[in-house]
């Protein structure tokens, strides 16, 4: 018996409550192991539109000033990654 159905045949003991725990906690050290494992893997981060905040249709769109700009295609807004922070507009970057 794999490790899978020896938890599998565990976990229909369990009650709802301790399932929705179980899958809580698989998914969080799920989210933990990609997030630390594959750093080189990531692609761009998803990034919220600063006008209209969806980020399923933000796309790089070239550079400006030297930073990675986007247009969110939802809007037609475009912005680079520090639109609407403090380091808006700054000449200094990311990089203090
Ligand atoms: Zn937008």
């Amino acid at each position: 018996m794999s490790c899978i159905e020896s938890i599998l045949t565990e976990a229909r003991d369990l009650s709802r409550d301790d399932l929705i725990l179980l899958v809580n906690k698989l998914m969080e050290s799920f989210s933990h192991e990609t997030a630390t494992s594959s750093p080189k893997k990531m692609t761009a981060p998803r990034l919220d539109c600063p006008n209209c905040h969806s980020n399923a249709h933000v796309v790089r769109n070239g550079h400006k000033h030297g930073k990675q700009a986007y247009i969110c295609r939802q809007c037609g807004k475009s912005f680079v990654t520090t639109s609407n922070t403090l380091l808006s507009g700054s000449h200094f970057g990311t990089k203090i």
